[in-house]
Formats: C-alpha cells, sequence, structure tokens
C-alpha cells in the first residue's frame, strides 16, 4: 500500500470538535487504501500557556525542563486523536517523538534531528494500524527528551515522510495553502498552486510561518512532495516540489518577519578575520544570523550589522559585547523595534529591474529601509516593526501580487 503522512496544526486539533473532524478525515483517507503517520501539534494555544507557565514559576533558563514541559502539549492531542480515531473502528495507536525514533542531537529547545528509526511505527503500519505521532519532539542519543523550535512539527512530519518513503507529505493547517503573502495581513493575496523548494525555503526562512523552514530543507533534500491545504475543506491546496516544469515567476511571494532585533557593532577594525571572529562567536550560540551587512567606512573601520530572532537576543547580546571588547570595536547597538520584509522569487535574478520596483513601493508608503540585502532569489530589507504590515501590503499592491504573473 501506498503510505501518505498527514500533519495536523494546532488549530486543525484546536478542540473536541476538531478532533472529532480531524478523526473523520484520518478514517476517510485510511479507508481509501493508504498506511497512514498522522503527526499532530499541541491543541490550539497549548504550547504558548506552557511557555507562560513555565515564566510565572522561573525566570531562569531551563532548557532541559522547558523541552520536558513543551513536550507535554503533543502528548495531549496525539493521545485524544488516536482515540477518536479508534472510536470510528479504525485502529490507531498514538507514540511519542521518542517511541517513534526521531533521534536528535542534545541542543534543547532547538535539537536537529539526526536519523529516524521508524522499527515501531513499521510494525504498527504493517498490523494495519493507523500512527498517530507527537509532533515538535525527539529524543537525544543520551536518552533525554527534545524539541525542534516552534513550529517544528512540520520537521517531524517531513522527516518521517523521507524516512519512510511516503509518497506524500500533507500539511493541515488553517489556511488553504501558501499565498503570496500572509493571507491574514493581506486580505487580496492569492493562493499559489505551487512553488518550488528553493522559493519555499526562503519564504519560510524568512517569516513566513506557513511551514518550517527546516521541513521545506528536509524535503528538498528528500525530495518529498509537500502539499499545504486546509484542514477545514478539501480544496487543492499548494504543492510544494521541484522546480524544472513550473513557469517561471519573477516574484512568487512577499514575507515578513517582525520577531526579529538588529545588532550593529560599529567602528570594527577594518582587517581579515573581522567577520569571521563575529558570526563564529555569534553562531557558537546556535544563533541563526538572518542578515548580514557590512558597510565600508572610509577611515578603516567598518559597521557590521545583523539581524536575530528575538527570542535569541538575550543569548548573543553578552557575546556580542565580549567580542565588541576583543576587537576594539567602538559600540554596538541593539534595536528591538525593527522587522523584516523580505521578497522571493526564482525569476529575480534575471529581472534586474525588480529591485528598483520593490524600494520605489516602499517609498511611496512612506517605508524607511534601513538596511538591505539580496541573494539570487531574495530581497531583504529591514524597516521599523510599526510599518512592516502596511509594507506588505503595499508592495503586494504595487508588485500586483493579486494577479496571475
Ligand atoms: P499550524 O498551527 O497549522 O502549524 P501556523 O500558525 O504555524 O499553523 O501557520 C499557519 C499560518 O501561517 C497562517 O494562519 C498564516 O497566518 C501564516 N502565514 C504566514 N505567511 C503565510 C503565507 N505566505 N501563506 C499562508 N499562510 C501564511
Ligand atoms: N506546538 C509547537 C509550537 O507551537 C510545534 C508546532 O505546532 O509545530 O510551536
Ligand atoms: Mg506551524
Amino acid at each position: 500500500m501506498p503510505l501518505l503522512v498527514q500533519k495536523y496544526g494546532g488549530t486543525s486539533v484546536g478542540s473536541p470538535e476538531r478532533i472529532h473532524h480531524v478523526a473523520e478525515r484520518i478514517v476517510r483517507t485510511r479507508r481509501a487504501g493508504t498506511d497512514l503517520i498522522v503527526v499532530v501539534s499541541a491543541m490550539a494555544d497549548t504550547t504558548d500557556d506552557l511557555l507562560e507557565l513555565a515564566k510565572q514559576v522561573s525566570d531562569r533558563s531551563h532548557p532541559r525542563e522547558l523541552d520536558m514541559l513543551l513536550t507535554a502539549g503533543e502528548r495531549i492531542s496525539m493521545a485524544l486523536v488516536a482515540m477518536a480515531v479508534n472510536d470510528r473502528g479504525q485502529e490507531a495507536v498514538s507514540f511519542t517523538g521518542s517511541q517513534s525514533g526521531i533521534v536528535t542531537d542534545t541542543s534543547h529547545t532547538r535539537a536537529k534531528i539526526l536519523e529516524v528509526k521508524a522499527d515501531r511505527i513499521r510494525e504498527e503500519l504493517k498490523r494495519g494500524r493507523v500512527v498517530i505521532v507527537a509532533g515538535f519532539q525527539g529524543v537525544s542519543r543520551e536518552r533525554e527528551v527534545t524539541t525542534l523550535g516552534r513550529g517544528g512539527s512540520d520537521t517531524s512530519a517531513v522527516a518521517l515522510a523521507a524516512a519512510l518513503g511516503a509518497e506524500e507529505c500533507e500539511i493541515y493547517t488553517d489556511v488553504d495553502g501558501v499565498y503570496t503573502a500572509d493571507p491574514r495581513i493581506v486580505p487580496g493575496a492569492r493562493k499559489l498552486a505551487a512553488l518550488t523548494y528553493d522559493e519555499m525555503l526562503e519564504l519560510a526562512s524568512l517569516g513566513a510561518r506557513v511551514l518550517h523552514n527546516r521541513s521545506v530543507e528536509i524535503a528538498r533534500r528528500f525530495r518529498v512532495p509537500i502539499h499545504v491545504r486546509s484542514s477545514f475543506n478539501w480544496n487543492e491546496g499548494s504543492r510544494i516540489r521541484k522546480g524544472d516544469s513550473m513557469e517561471q515567476v519573477v516574484i512568487r511571494g512577499i514575507a515578513h518577519d517582525p520577531d526579529v532585533a538588529k545588532i550593529a557593532l560599529l567602528g570594527v577594525p577594518d582587517r581579515p578575520g573581522v567577520a569571521a571572529e563575529i558570526f563564529r562567536e555569534v553562531g557558537g550560540q546556535g544563533v541563526n544570523v538572518r542578515m548580514i551587512v557590512q558597510a565600508n567606512s572610509s577611515d578603516g573601520k567598518n559597521d557590521v550589522t545583523f539581524a536575530v530572532g528575538s527570542h535569541e537576543v538575550k543569548s548573543v547580546l553578552p557575546v556580542v559585547e565580549e567580542v565588541r571588547k576583543r576587537l576594539g570595536a567602538r559600540a554596538f547597538v541593539y534595536d528591538p523595534d525593527v522587522a523584516l520584509i523580505s521578497v522571493v522569487g526564482e525569476g529575480l535574478a534575471t529581472s534586474p529591474g525588480t529591485a528598483g520596483e520593490v524600494f520605489a513601493a516602499l517609498a511611496k508608503a512612506g517605508v524607511n529601509i534601513e538596511s538591505i540585502s539580496t541573494s539570487s532569489i531574495t530581497i531583504t530589507c529591514i524597516v521599523r516593526k510599526v510599518d512592516v504590515e502596511r509594507a506588505v501590503r503595499s508592495l503586494h499592491d504595487a508588485l500586483r501580487l493579486e494577479q496571475e504573473n
């Protein structure tokens, strides 16, 4: 039998009614003649609530215990979904990440998957059962429970699909697919029928949280087709797959990310090895640097500006101060009130006029651009956080993304 992996997000399993609805869908899919692994997120706001609870008990950092706490969220939903599926006469069994054989490194709260030893899942599938897996979690080789980072259930699902050779990984969420921009911010955003892995990876990495960026990376590496769709209807969603057969468009979509902060090291000596030293130290904290801009000034000193996720600032700032002292840089500034806005499209590389159009649209909307960085398929700007939603809407309009282009 072919194998399918389905992942249901927090809203999709957010209440007993929705769990019943998801169970119906699971049973219907299974009965259509396919083996089925279902990955679930924690119900609705459970993860946020658990994080808040931890904050109320302790203001210190307890990564191991935090992972213990957060994995409880997905345990609740997996058990409830399994009950609802069993009640419909279809055998189902729920597994934690550890029981599913999802082996990770030991970086608590942002663990990476090292391998999937899915023997137990295979056995249960052979027995005809649907296997319900708790997303977002795994176990390290030291047998510690870990989590994969916010939004990580997508990554659990794609990793299982890759490891078990599933035909497809369906990501069920609360919107109908991947849009040209966040449909909650841009009402005229258009659903995309298909995107390439590269485009989706950039959109996800630059803030489109509809897919966890690491899930797209795994899908690209193992060629797992992804179908992002709504759990509330049977509409076709968006297909993420290899790019060959698709028409080229200049811009596929816009991503924005308000959860970032800007750090700038000012007056850094202009000599070889400086950037290496800064980013080795920052990277050593496990921090993913989002954008790097180095401005050359004339007096033998440079300014180095970069963006990191807001939640990573706490671990980065002490390191930056240490590097500043060591390098003899004049000062560093930290600005939490910024956001990233990015346009993504595989045609950007061959469309030299588009950058000008993007900047003109932002200027027309009165949005000041603080830094710019580009790659062959992205243009990313740092803007004020208060401006970012307006900037997304203006850009979407100016680039006419509501129309098929
Ligand atoms: P889930 O709990 O199902 O994983 P998420 O909240 O993580 O759901 O992701 C879905 C949300 O992603 C949508 O509700 C939407 O607001 C947001 N989003 C951001 N950018 C996009 C985009 N380009 N297309 C679709 N959704 C997007
Ligand atoms: N429950 C986790 C979160 O809220 C993982 C996920 O939903 O993908 O981040
Ligand atoms: Mg998500």
